[in-house]
């Protein structure tokens, strides 16, 4: 059975250097295009390692570059650097010194097992070709990775390749898991507002109640999944917020529902929003008021994250390199969360990755504001991307 001792002892030794980077980005959490001090110590480390550092692309994004020897085989690896705007209810000496923000997504060590990687291929890599370290902005929300794509990421760098990794809770310390096809969700945000005619509360007859026809759509919703979807597809739409009416005795003339939906095909992605547009209208018009319905009107919304065969293959290859056969689970179920890294594989071929952060107990959950993320994979992690490149850019 492998364990952490198997790991190389050079990785080995990075691992009280990784601890201490990523707790120093967990202490100083910074959220979407705001990464500008975990950016500089991002992009110091890596001078300091002898890389070639781009800064800029999508605000505070970096984009470190690694060659050797001739060939032109190139790899991209991406690690994310954002916050969430959680507070922390975590106590121990790192926990956030940013008031209302914090890694519960565990990005902090993403950002430290990428730079133990990159500052082990930079001394001791035994590879030829291009390794590209992507430390990407705003993976929460707002979609950092199509910014710096659409900034002209891959113009700039010809990446023929791209791996993502992330922590998972719940999957055991030592293992991974990957799969082919899609491994996260689409995600869509809708925001309906529906408007009538104020009245006193004592008097509907005189007015359109709003409020009632929010509680019908939003039971109606929920037929969407239930009725409209083939069974044998996965979907689920919640609804996350209502708004509307301010005072005990009278009916307000507009509501607000806010809410996300979530698929891994295409055309479940589409139908779902037709039927979110078909239901507001039809509800709406049955209780005579209008409904106006916005799709995603803060932010994109992310594609599914759909993992490449030949490049899982790498990645299995690599995971079982570190972790041996029977801790690589390649059939995990899919997760109905969402990633922006899914932006990157439509435009490459490549795969996305889990490393078992270990039991969630004590609210180890990611999101949560107990959350943080296990020192004890930073090595597994950073072997795990040396594996992959040393495999698919043999020197
Ligand atoms: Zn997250
Ligand atoms: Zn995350």
């Amino acid at each position: 059975m492998r364990t952490v001792d198997d790991i190389p002892a050079e990785i080995r030794a990075l691992h009280t250097d990784m601890q201490r980077w990523r707790r120093h980005i967990h202490q100083h959490p910074e959220t979407a295009f705001e990464e500008t001090a975990t950016a500089q110590l991002i992009a110091d480390l890596l001078q300091d390692a002898g890389i070639e550092v781009h800064q800029g692309l999508a605000k505070t994004g970096i984009v470190g570059v690694l060659r050797r020897g001739n060939d032109s085989k190139s790899i991209a690896l991406r690690a994310d650097m954002d916050a969430l705007f959680i507070h922390e209810q975590n106590r121990f000496d790192y926990a956030s010194c940013h008031e209302g923000k914090m890694h519960a997504c565990g990005h902090d060590g993403h950002s430290a097992m990428l730079l133990g990687a990159a500052s082990y291929l930079a001394q001791h890599g035994r590879f030829d070709g291009t390794v590209y370290f992507i430390f990407q902005p705003a993976e929460e929300c707002r979609a950092g990775a199509l910014q710096m794509i659409d900034e002209g990421l891959f113009e700039q760098f010809p990446v023929q390749r791209v791996f993502g990794m992330h922590n998972f809770p719940d999957v055991p310390v030592g293992h991974f898991a990957v799969r082919v096809g899609p491994m996260m969700a689409s995600f869509d945000c809708f925001e309906i507002t529906l408007r009538g005619q104020a009245a006193h509360a004592a008097m509907p007859h005189l007015g359109n109640d709003v409020l009632v026809a929010a509680a019908h759509l939003i039971t109606q919703l929920q037929t969407i999944v239930s009725r409209q979807i083939d069974p044998a597809d996965s979907a689920v739409v919640s609804v996350t917020q209502v708004h509307g009416g301010h005072t005990w005795n009278a009916l307000p003339d507009s509501a607000v529902i806010r809410g996300t939906f979530r698929s891994f095909k295409k055309t479940v992605r589409e139908q779902l929003e037709h039927g979110i547009q078909h239901l507001a209208d039809s509800v709406a018009q049955g209780f005579k008021l209008h409904a106006e319905v916005c799709f995603n009107p803060e932010n994109p919304g992310y594609p599914v994250t759909l993992n490449s065969p030949a490049e899982t293959e790498s990645a299995i290859r690599a995971a079982t390199d570190v972790a041996g056969t029977a801790r690589v689970d390649t059939a995990p179920t899919p997760s109905m969360g969402a990633e922006d890294f899914a932006f990157m594989l439509q435009h490459k071929p490549g795969c996305y990755i889990w490393i078992g952060n270990g039991s969630s107990q004590g609210n180890c959950l990611l999101h949560n504001p107990h959350y943080d993320f296990n020192d004890e994979i930073l090595p597994l992690g950073a072997a795990y991307w040396v594996k992959l490149v040393e495999n698919e850019l043999p020197g």
